[in-house]
């Protein structure tokens, strides 16, 4: 039986340990994949201090230990099960971790983001059979993976880069659920951040025509500006209360005729109040819709007669699609969204503590956390 590399964690607020494991199996729809990098988020701090385990009495969103975390593995096909018609050996791909049982009424319908055991593939979710089903997170040297769940990359993206989709693609499926396109304007909230920033990228590849953005560091939010001068506009946001008068949305309105932006994507941070996420909202013209994708675990004080007076819509919107996957890979490889703004971190499977440890200290969206299971 041939083994394998993995870092695994046995206690939860414990160092990950290197440990020797058996390279798994495919079963018959799903694939081995050889990780050459996966993507490590700030929150994966959080999730192995078993933060969200204590969200729920009974624990039952994380893992059974010892678990093996990486939440965007790429790499290359190393071995596809026998009814596996359309991926071959060799193949560059990112593994989407969304997982969902398959059989449930959402899952028949075509909708299996909103199965109720939706589980993050290495991370951590709603279903423990799910979560024993795919114990592969990509801290490992190889993971299995159902043939669905695999974006194909091109040449042109890095390992690295594709590392790094899980932020992408949340924010494209949220846009995509805003209408964001030609001849629209939309706010960032949080726009320096990691997915703020893959937000930008992708809304100027989605044809965006204004792009305003928000946040503190005004050095970060000037190398924003500097993807697209004529297009992005950033502000070091004031301190004001929620509210019609407050300045944020006076500068809003001032890039939109008097109107207000016709969409809003919240990308702010672990942390932050609700406040901020308000203070955007009343960014929105008359009919703006909104969508949120950021950390705010504040409850917000929303006045409902002023969001049914002024048509204003706010959606939630978790991680995306395959699909979703493949139309990121597509601009990418055309050219429409540039991937080269990221600064690649790269460290080997054995740094993973000290990598998650120092977390804090990068350049805003741009420094890409990466580990290379390749390399021990
Ligand atoms: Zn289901």
């Amino acid at each position: 039986m041939p083994t394998m590399i993995a870092a695994r964690l046995h206690e939860y607020g414990k160092p990950m340990t290197l440990d020797r494991i058996d390279v798994p199996q495919p079963r018959p729809t799903d694939v081995l994949v050889e990780v050459k990098a996966c993507g490590v988020v700030p929150n994966l701090t959080r999730v192995v201090s078993n933060f969200f385990g204590t969200l729920t009495p009974d624990n039952k969103m994380m893992p059974p230990l010892p678990a093996i975390f990486g939440l965007d593995p790429a790499g290359v096909v190393a071995k596809a099960g026998e009814q596996v018609w359309h991926v071959r050996e060799g193949e560059r791909v990112y593994v989407n971790p969304g997982r969902s049982c398959g059989s449930c009424r959402m899952c028949r319908s075509g909708a299996p983001y909103d199965c109720p055991s939706w589980t993050l593939q290495g991370y951590f979710g709603r279903s423990q059979e799910l979560m024993r089903a795919y114990p592969y997170g990509g801290l490992s040297q190889f993971i299995t993976a159902p043939a669905t769940a695999l974006v194909k990359l091109p040449d042109t993206v890095s390992f690295e880069a594709g590392a790094r989709f899980g932020y992408y693609g949340t924010a494209y499926a949220a846009m995509k659920k805003i209408g964001v396109g030609p001849g629209q304007t939309l706010l960032i909230n949080g726009i320096s951040g990691q997915l703020g920033l893959n937000a930008a990228s992708l809304a100027l590849a989605m044809g965006a025509t204004r792009i305003l953005g928000t946040g503190r560091n005004q050095k970060l939010l000037d190398r924003v500006k500097a993807l697209a001068p004529p297009r992005i506009e950033v502000i070091s946001v004031p301190n004001a209360p929620p509210g019609p008068a407050d300045p944020l949305v006076a500068w809003a309105k001032n890039f939109t005729d008097g109107h207000g932006v016709d969409g809003m994507i919240d990308c702010l941070p672990p942390g932050a109040p609700g406040s901020a996420l308000l203070r955007a909202l009343f960014c929105l013209r008359r009919g703006g819709r909104a969508v949120n994708v950021g950390a705010v675990m504040e409850t917000l004080p929303i006045n409902a007669f002023w969001m049914m007076t002024n048509r204003i819509a706010l959606q939630g919107s978790v991680w995306f699609t395959t699909g979703e996957g493949e139309d990121m890979a597509a601009m990418a490889a055309a050219g429409t969204l540039d991937l080269s703004i990221l600064q690649h971190r790269v460290s080997p499977l054995s740094k993973v503590n000290e990598v998650l440890a120092g977390m804090d200290d990068r350049d805003g969206g741009f420094t890409n956390f990466v580990i290379d299971p390749t390399r021990i």
